[in-house]
């Protein structure tokens, strides 16, 4: 008797979260248009994020203005695809990008 208690319970907060999600459509934007640096963008496209909060490039120390993430694809893609030939997504990639960092943390003075 008690599991049939629960199972309702369960489904009215399914309709309840059904219901917020409809109605928070417009949350889905901002979330898309990130604009806080993600630290998923140091692996995908070896950039870290500078005092300002910017992303800077590891590879040429080339700043971007935005936190987007299509501006840093862009930029990675098209300035850099032999680094991206070179160490494919994953370990390589991850290990590649850490001693980029190690190199850069020793050359800035900040
Ligand atoms: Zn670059």
């Amino acid at each position: 008797m008690n599991e049939k208690a629960i199972s309702f319970d369960q489904k009215i907060i399914n309709i309840t979260s059904a219901v917020s999600i409809a109605s928070g459509k417009k949350k889905r934007r901002t979330e898309e248009e990130n604009r806080e640096f993600n630290q998923d963008w140091t692996e995908s496209f070896a950039f870290i994020c500078n005092t300002d909060g910017l992303p800077t490039c590891l590879i040429c120390h080339e700043k971007l203005a935005h936190n987007k993430k299509s501006n840093l694809e862009r930029h990675f893609t098209t300035k850099h695809t032999q680094f991206a030939g070179k160490y494919p997504t994953g370990d390589a990639r991850k290990k590649a990008d850490e001693e980029l960092q190690k190199n850069n943390n020793s050359q800035v003075s900040c």
